[in-house]
Formats: C-alpha cells, structure tokens, sequence
C-alpha cells in the first residue's frame, strides 16, 4: 500500500524524468551507437537532431518524425546506456517518450482500456497455456495457486520472482527452482499476472496505472532477508530497475529491494555450481545472445563452458534487443536475423542453438523441426550436467503445428484445471502457433543429427 501523505508515482517519475532531460547535453552518442537506427531506417538524420527530437517527445508528445520512428524502434538493447557519459539512461528516456507519444495520441480513458485490454490477453495467454502443460502440484510450485502465495511464517532469502511470460515455458521456471534447490538457497516464488510489473500499462501510456500495479508488486516482493529479488523476465528487470525502484527510491528515500537476473545470480555462484556439475554434456553448443541486461550474455557464456563436455563456438551474429519479443519493433529485421542465425549454427555444425530468455524459446524452438541442431534453453543444460531433467512440452506441442492436435493431446488436463476448450483452441492458434516471427519451412524434414544428444 502506499504511504499516506506519500507524494504520487505519477508526480515522483515526472520530476525523475525532468532531472534526467536536464542532465542530457543532446551529444548523440547513444544515438550512433543504437542498433535500431540503421533498420529502423533514420540513420540520414543527424544523431543530436534526432535525440533532441527525443526530449521533446517526453516533454510534450510532440516531436520530428525520425525521433518518433527511433522511440518506437528501440529493442531495449541497451547500448545507448553504455554510450551515454552523463548518468542518462537513454532506454528509459525512449520509453518515457513513447509514453509521450501515447499521452498525445489518446486521452486516459481509452489509454486504461487499452493498458486493461493487453493484461487480459496477457493473462488469458500465460494462464491457458500453463494450465494445457503443468499439474496442479507444479502450478502450485510455481506461485500459481493460493497456497503457495501466502506469505512464509519466515521469510525466505530471497523471492524468485517469475514474471508472466516464462510460464507459457514452465520447464524452464521450473528448472530454475530445482537448480535454486541443489544449491540450498531459500526462496519464495513470486509472479504471474496477479504480480504483474505494469509494463504493459506503461506501454498504453496509463503511468499511474503502471505505477500502481508495479508498486503493489513491489510490496509483495519485499519480504526476503538478503532484500534481494531475483528476477527472470528482463523485461520485469528493466521495468522494475530503470522504472519502479529509481522512482520509488525518491518517494520514499530508499528501496524496498534489489533486483537480480537469475543468470547473474547463478554466474556468481559458479563455484557452488561446480561440484553439482557431475555428468558430462558432449555437445557442440552456439549461445542465442540479448544484451539489454548487463552481465547475462557472460555469465550465460561463462556457466555453460563451465559444464563439463560442453564446446562453445561463437556464431559471430549480432546481438541486438532485451530478448527476442523486443526485437519484433522491427518485424523484417528480426526475421533476417533469426535465419542468419539459423544458418550460421548450420554452417558450424552446432549441435544445439542455446538461448537464455522464455521469449527466444518460444520464438526459436519449432525450428528445431526443421535444423540438424536442438533448439534448448541454457538450464536444460545446465540441469542434465546436474542430473535434472524437466520435458519441454511447449515445444512438443509447438512442433505438432496443428491446433485440434494440441487440444487433444491436452485434453486431460483441459477437463482436470475445467477449462474450455474452444478457448484453449484460440489461445494455441493465436498465442503458441502465432509466436512464430520467422515462418517454419513448410514440409521441410529434420536432417540427420550431427553429433550429440537425443532430441528431446
Ligand atoms: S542521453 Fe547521453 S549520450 Fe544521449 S544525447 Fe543525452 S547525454 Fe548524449
Ligand atoms: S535501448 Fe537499444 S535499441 Fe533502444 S535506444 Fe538504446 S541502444 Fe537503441
């Protein structure tokens, strides 16, 4: 709950965002070393004409179009931040712009509808589609019943804190916890929509909305004794790092938390890690790279070759976006990129295409299909080499390709969780089969594998 007499988010984020606008001298060196400005096809105008753009933007909603077109571009990959000498963070920038914009385009009311319109879509889909793959018992793992919600007579060490999206994805979660488990750490899980961060609330440009529904997830990740929060979603990192906290932290004088990525969480753990590597994972293996969260792409790197019998090549592909549905700003861009990357783990005889983040899996993974390479998420690796093993149904599913398929392969826990099926019909149409960036080759059959493990 928010303190009484405490001043509004609202009012708190303006006056962060007009510090950062003043501390801004419209150098354009975020700008030169953007990723999106080039595809995004802005790259004529001058890099300050288009920053400057920018500030006026978050100021009024108003401003030339190459600096609109850079806003609505931004895969959040983070190198502007890196780029920037004077404390701005430009990402945040771009996203207090495109909220400008939204204020601009549409009055409240129909911001709110839209903000509400995308949580229901949202939850709908992570609530559909980790009801088609996981028991009651895992789902209650998860944080996704009224059990495992309440808060511990002790407090944990630290709250995992899930976000929606990795649970269309639960063996990874999943995953995440059994590894959290041989390490003896203490944890409670935390996520799903009803601990939403209010991303998509700031993405309709409802800030007050966004504001509330972060904050009041931020009160229920609060209770740990390392005041740590380690956090899957980069997405929920971002929003809550560059938004929530920073603004919070000025309300309030201090921060309830500090947020961590899991896999910077498990690359400082490495010597812990180590002696539950015990069995030996003989595979060729090329990283699917983001790097919008400092530190993830090394520690991704630096645990997987600590796993004893893994050989990783670097594919030599650009690494560009927060993850890969931020990449989908620019939808061409994204898919020349995904084959690029396809064909080069092709070309150097991987024998599985490791990606960290849910999104990635869930954009890449039907590939499998159709490449003589696994398509696998990092903790898949690193649970074999631990002797941890979770079935990836999502892309089991995924791979059918064909909707009353899916239905009726799920059809037992449809009737056990009493969902509908026609409903569960549209969300496998439109959110498991329709998160497919980069269309399969039609009819294409698997090639023979290389080398390595059975697929799984
Ligand atoms: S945000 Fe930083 S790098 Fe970008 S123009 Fe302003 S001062 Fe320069
Ligand atoms: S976060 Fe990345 S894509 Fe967005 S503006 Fe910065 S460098 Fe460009």
């Amino acid at each position: 709950m928010q303190p009484m007499n405490e001043i509004p988010f609202e009012t708190t984020l303006a006056e962060y965002v007009e510090e950062m606008l003043d501390s801004c001298t419209r150098c354009g060196k975020c700008v030169e070393a953007c990723p999106s400005v080039e595809p995004a096809g802005i790259s004529d105008t001058k890099s300050e004409d288009i920053i400057g753009g920018i500030l006026e933007l978050v100021s009024t909603g108003n401003g030339p179009q190459a600096s609109r077109k850079w806003a609505q571009s931004c895969m959040r990959s983070g190198a502007c931040i890196k780029a920037c000498n004077y404390g701005v963070n430009p990402r945040f920038l771009l996203s207090m712009a495109r909220l400008g914009i939204a204020k601009s385009d549409n009055e409240l009311a129909e911001r709110r509808r839209q903000g509400i319109e995308k949580y229901r879509d949202g939850s709908r889909g992570v609530n559909v589609l980790s009801h088609l793959q996981l028991d009651t018992d895992a789902l209650e793992r998860l944080g996704q019943k009224s059990a495992s919600v309440s808060t511990p007579v002790e407090a944990p060490d630290f709250v995992f804190y899930t976000g929606c999206n990795v649970l269309k994805t639960p063996h990874i979660a999943l995953l995440a916890l059994d590894i959290m488990d041989a390490l003896g750490v203490s944890y409670q899980v935390m996520g799903g929509p009803s601990h939403c961060c209010g991303i998509l609330q700031l993405k309709s440009g409802d800030a007050e909305m966004a504001g509330r529904m972060g904050s009041s997830t931020m009160e229920k990740l609060s209770h740990t004794k390392s005041g740590q929060v380690i956090s899957w979603c980069p997405s929920c990192y971002v929003q809550y790092t560059e938004t929530i906290l920073p603004t919070v932290e000025r309300q309030r004088g201090s921060r309830p938390f500090e947020m961590s990525p899991f896999m910077r969480f498990l690359g400082d753990r490495l010597a812990q890690l180590k002696p539950h590597l015990q069995h030996r994972v003989e595979m060729r293996v090329a990283l699917h790279k983001h790097p919008g969260v400092a530190g993830v792409v090394e520690a991704a790197a630096e645990i997987l070759t600590t796993v004893p019998g893994i050989e990783l090549v670097d594919l030599n592909q650009p690494a560009v976006g927060l993850q890969s549905v931020d990449v989908g700003v620019l939808p061409k861009f994204k898919r020349e990129l995904q084959l690029m990357e396809l064909e080069a783990a092709r070309d150097a005889g991987v024998d599985a295409l490791v990606a960290v983040y849910h999104s990635d899996h869930r954009e890449l993974c039907a590939h499998e299909r159709d490449w003589p390479f696994r398509i696998i998420n990092i903790l898949e690796v690193v649970g074999e080499s631990m002797g941890l093993h979770r079935h990836d149904r999502y892309k089991e599913l995924k791979i059918m390709q064909d909707a009353d398929q899916i239905v009726a392969d799920c059809s037992d826990l449809i009737a056990k969780h009493s969902l509908d099926p026609s409903n569960a019909r549209d969300v496998v149409m439109k959110v498991l089969l329709g998160d497919q960036p980069l269309p399969l080759r039609a009819g294409a059959l698997p090639e023979p594998r290389a080398r390595g493990v059975a697929p799984s």
